[in-house]
């Protein structure tokens, strides 16, 4: 169903109070702006979201401005009221080293559902290339657990951790001493060094061959974990403008 149709429903009826529609089509101009999101991210390895807000005379979402981000994360503003519905950030992918990696929800971005669980429904839309996925929590059916996200999220980090010190073409000491010697080099001319750091983290990771779709399918996992687990939808897109229910 279009997703404007289903959140007008949740919060007009109070429809679908315990399932998640199988599929969700996003209208074209949310389509477009998702991709340039993404498009902006990509270049400067960094996330771009926005707040997005239920407009019930017009039965549409509309769009904050944009949020400008660092390469893990964005800071999109918790609204309080009920008509922001939903948020969209992207997730870089080779400017971040995470070559052809078009990563789903982080378990943090399910863990900033704490935010929004007041509401009788949230959506958070993750744009990556070409790939658009949706989380969707809804009160009184969702059983939103911290802790066991968080459990999530510690096993998803060390999966990933593993296999980029397996398959890196460097080991861990030739790595850390790159990273030091890139460091002192911003010292000198009074560069960041934590900047200095990821610089040649990124590059590492990007001559790590498969790192990018062993992330994204890594995450893909651990987020159907959590919908099964916790009551999420999880849609990912599978035609032009329909996002799919994934199980
Ligand atoms: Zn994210």
């Amino acid at each position: 169903m279009n997703v404007e149709d289903y959140v007008g429903e949740v919060l007009g009826q109070r429809g679908h109070p315990n399932s998640f529609p199988g599929e969700l089509v996003l209208p074209d101009d949310l389509v477009v702006a998702f991709s340039a999101l993404f498009v902006a991210g990509e270049k400067e390895a960094r996330e771009y979201g926005c707040n997005l807000i239920y407009e019930e005379s017009r039965s549409e979402l509309s769009r904050s401005r944009r949020y400008v981000g660092d390469m893990n994360s964005c800071p999109i503003r918790t609204m309080m009221h009920w008509e922001n519905c939903a948020d969209v950030h992207c997730h870089p992918a080779a400017s971040i080293g995470d070559v052809d990696g078009y990563s789903p929800h982080s378990m943090e971005d399910f863990l900033y559902f704490s935010e929004q669980t007041h509401k009788p429904l949230f959506i958070r839309f993750v744009v990556s290339h070409d790939r658009i996925y949706a989380a969707v929590y809804r009160k009184g059916h969702t059983l939103y657990d911290a802790q066991g996200i968080d459990e999530l999220r510690g096993r998803l980090a060390f999966e990933i951790g593993q296999y980029f010190k397996s398959h890196c073409p460097v080991g861990d000491d030739e790595r850390l001493e790159a990273i030091m010697k890139e460091q002192e080099k911003a010292r000198l001319v009074g560069e960041d060094v934590n900047d200095a750091a990821a610089r040649v983290v990124i590059e590492y990771k990007r001559r790590t061959p498969g790192l990018g779709e062993f992330t994204a399918e890594a995450t893909t996992r651990a987020c159907k974990q959590v919908a099964a687990r916790y009551r999420f939808g999880f849609y990912a897109r599978s035609g032009t403008y329909t996002l799919a229910r994934v199980d």
